[in-house]
Parts: structure tokens; sequence; C-alpha cells
């Protein structure tokens, strides 16, 4: 089977053809810098890792750009209020390249503990003024844009014919967004900025052939997947509630330009709610990741967020997540379980194959399958339970096949840490305290063995009372602490 991607473009899933096979070009809006990084920030970024990563893995080399928006992305997103990054620097009193370059180290040290991989270029808006100055050059030279007295650049949409093939939505319904404030120097009212003139006091400006200014949000991303992945990208990444305006006008700017498709598959992943609400810093209900940190393991958010499909919405509450901990901890302990019957001698045999087990054969096939189908990971993890359900029974025999465990256990990890990017972590990397409840866990089956219920007993409510709940299981006994 071949993988296939819901293209937003085809309003259907498609087997994904790159334009310059082994080769992929994927980029993915990211994250603008005025704040910590919240839920919905881990839910896009752990979304395309995953996609990056299988990928990979299937052979294509994968240029990954992402963008950081340090300047132009307005609180009213669309052409009107102040840039974000200058609103947080005068409240925290400071300049916005402080401010900026803060919250995105802060978004870096939060995605490397999600195991996020780094894209392979990550580009500052403010690092591309210059080519975005020549983009819009471009555009006034194809009568796609005007200047207005004012020392604004707009965008005329209605010179773009296929405005709206990606959201479906018309140019009536387009403009709707903008009833509130709409800029009066535009033509059309569904028009959008490429260059905005700025008022004396605005911290972040540069000379452009049309005065002081900065420049509008959407422009940058069409400049910076351009420049590094050429005028067609294989893949577009981003949150659907991006797709229009953001990702629409995108297309109008490059295509407009290059008349060359922009983009051949966009990939939208669906919105996060908390307690079936949209997060929202007034709602009360706005999750920084630093926070959640301090009592969630990065890899259990991780697994929790790879438990839903990226294309459905997901919503997040405290007893999902306490599920998907002990889940999550299961799998680990089955594959503790595995790890320390492997030895090293085995561990590194890659002579035994698959062909030889057709109940392991069958479930790699299962899990590549579930990944082609539009990377559903909820199946694929359902898929490497299956795998873990294998190994306990082999582990549980007293003849074990340990070749059968060696490749379980590079399933295991080929499945679980190089293709989902959950951390499982060594045996050995086990602090000891893991190691004693381990050591409690095998003393208390060995008194059970022996029908001594009431030692059993004791050892389980004692390490209840230090706070450490062990559950029993089909596949063992786990903990939890
Ligand atoms: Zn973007």
């Amino acid at each position: 089977m071949a993988l296939k991607l819901y293209n937003t473009l085809a309003r259907g899933k498609q087997e994904f053809l790159p334009l310059n096979p082994p080769y992929v070009g994927m980029y993915v809006c990211g994250p603008t810098v005025y704040g910590h990084s919240h839920l919905g920030h881990a839910r896009s970024y752990i979304t395309y890792d995953v996609l990056y990563r299988y990928l990979s893995y299937i052979g294509y080399k994968v240029k990954y750009v992402q963008n950081i928006t340090d300047v132009g992305h307005l609180a009213g997103d669309r052409d009107v209020g102040e840039d974000k990054i200058q609103k947080q620097a005068r409240l925290e009193k400071t300049d916005p390249v402080e401010i900026a370059y803060k919250y995105e180290t802060s978004y870096f040290d939060d995605m490397d503990r999600l195991n996020v991989a780094r894209p392979s270029i990550s580009c500052r808006a403010t690092g591309h003024i210059m080519e975005m100055i020549e983009h819009i050059k471009g555009l006034l030279d194809k009568q796609k844009a005007y200047v207005t007295k004012e020392g604004n650049v707009y965008f005329n949409v209605r010179s773009y014919k296929e405005y709206g093939k990606l959201s479906g939505r018309t140019l009536e319904e387009a403009s709707e967004g903008e009833r509130i404030e709409v800029a009066k120097d535009k033509i059309n009212p569904e028009d959008f900025a490429l260059w905005k003139a700025a008022e004396k006091e605005h911290l972040m400006q540069w000379p452009s052939p049309w005065g002081m200014g900065y420049p509008g949000w959407h422009i940058e991303c069409s400049v910076m997947s351009n420049k590094y992945l050429g005028e067609t990208l294989d893949i577009h990444g981003g949150g659907l509630e991006n797709s229009f305006p953001h990702h629409e006008c995108e297309i109008a700017q490059s295509e407009a330009l290059y008349d060359k498709t922009f983009v051949r598959y966009f990939v939208h992943h669906n919105m996060l709610t908390v307690d079936g609400s949209k997060m929202g810093k007034s709602l009360g209900n706005f999750i920084i990741l630093k926070d959640l940190f301090k009592k969630t393991d990065p890899m259990v958010l991780r697994f929790y967020i790879l438990q839903g499909h990226y294309r459905s919405p997901l919503d997040f509450t405290d007893e999902a997540l306490n599920a998907s901990a002990a889940g999550f901890e299961r799998l680990k302990n089955s594959i503790f379980s595995l790890r320390k019957t492997v030895t090293d001698d085995f561990q590194n045999s890659d002579s035994i194959s698959e062909e030889d087990y057709p109940d392991i054969k069958r479930v790699k096939e299962d899990f590549l399958s579930a990944m082609d189908d539009d990377i559903n990971t909820p199946i694929a993890i359902s898929v490497l339970y299956e795998l873990m359900k294998i190994s306990n029974v082999e582990l549980s025999s007293d003849d074990k096949d340990m070749n059968k465990l060696a490749l379980i256990n590079r399933l295991a990890t080929l499945f679980a840490e190089e293709i989902l990017g959950l951390k499982i972590g060594s045996v050995r990397s086990q602090s000891k305290e893991d190691e004693l409840i381990e050591l409690f866990i095998e003393m208390r089956n060995d008194f059970r063995k022996n029908k001594n219920f009431a030692m059993s007993d004791k050892i389980r409510d004692d390490l209840k009372g230090i706070g450490i709940i062990l559950k029993d299981g089909s596949s063992g006994t786990t903990y939890s602490k």
C-alpha cells in the first residue's frame, strides 16, 4: 500500500506523489513568538513531526521548513490591530526583538521535551524582509497588487481568479470576516495587506519603495517557503483554522507571481478544545505547556495527542489524559520487560526476519497500512498494543524464542520510538526508585505464586501507602506513581 494523505485542495485522500522523488519539500506554519507555547502548539507540531518521521522512514529525503513569525501578525488577524509581538513587548516593558527571541527559545525548549524533531530550516520573518519586498514588487509589476496613498500595499484578490479554491469560500463570504474594521484604503474589502505603512512609534519598521513599513502576516510564508523549497511545495501543513484567510492568501501571492501550483498537498490538522470549549485566555482554560509539564510527562501528552487522528477535533480533559497516562505506562512496562529479556547480543541482530513469524509479519503490515492511511496514529497505536500482547505471551513462556523476542523488540523500537516519536528509554535508564518498585512487584508475584496472599497484599498496600498504585492486568502488573 502506498501513503495516502487527505488533501484539503482535493477534499479527499490522495496517493502521495512528490514532484521530485525521493526529495520532499514540506512547509509548516510556525508559531508567532509572543508567548509560551500552549496545548494547540503541541498538537500541531507533533502531527507534522510524525508525518516527517514517517516520510523519512518510507525512504523520502524530507526538507522540512518552518517559519518563526516575529513580525507582522496583528492582534486582529486581518490587517488591523496592534502587532502581537510589539504589544507583548509593551506589556513586558522590553523591545520586540527580545520578546521574539525569548519565546522562540521557549518554543523549541517545549518541542524538545515533546521529542519533536527540529525542522531542517527554521526561518524568521524579520530575516527575509528584502525577499518580501522583491516578491511584492513582482506582484505590483504583474498588476496583482496596488499601492495606496497611505503607503500600504494590498493584494487585489479580484485579480486572482482562483482565490477561494482551498477554503471553498466565495469572495462575498470571504469579506464577511472584515465586517468589524476594514482598512479604508482597500479597493475591495477582502483584499489583504502585503505591506503596511508604519507610524512613527511603530518599533519594527524597514525602508521600502513605498516608505517605512512592515510586512503583512501572510507574505512571509509564501516568500520563505518559495525561497527554501522552490515555487511548488509538496506538502504544506497547518491548522484548519488557518486555511482561511492565511493559507488562501499564501496561495494567491505565490501563484499570482509564479503562475505555478503553489502546493500539491495541503494537510490540515483539526482544532483542540479543552473540556469541550475552545481554549482561550479569557475562558480560564488556556493551558501553557510549561505549566502542564510540571505535573505531566511530556511523553504522556504526546501519546495522548497521537491517540486521536489529526483530522478529528481533540477534546482535552484531565480524565482522558489520565487514561492515556495509564495506557502509556502499560506500554512502557511491556517494552521494559521485553528489553530486560532481550540481551545485547540479540538487540542488534538484523538477520532475524519477520518472514519466519507470520503473526509478527501481519502486525507490521497492519501498522504500516494504518500509517499509510492518512497517518492513522490511533490505529497504529492499537497495533502496537497487539505487538506487545504477542511479546507478553512469549515472555511468559517457559521456552522463550529469543529470536522472536528480539524481532519484537526491533519492531517496538521502530513503531514507538522512531515513527511515533515516543521516548521509551531503556531499562537501564530507569531510576533506582523504578527498579525498586519492579523488585517489589517481582517479590509480590513470588508470594502470590506460593499462595502467600497475606504478604502479597501487604506489599500492595504498603506501596499504596506511599502513593504507588499497582494494577494487575492481562499483560502483568503495572504501576503508577
Ligand atoms: Zn503560514
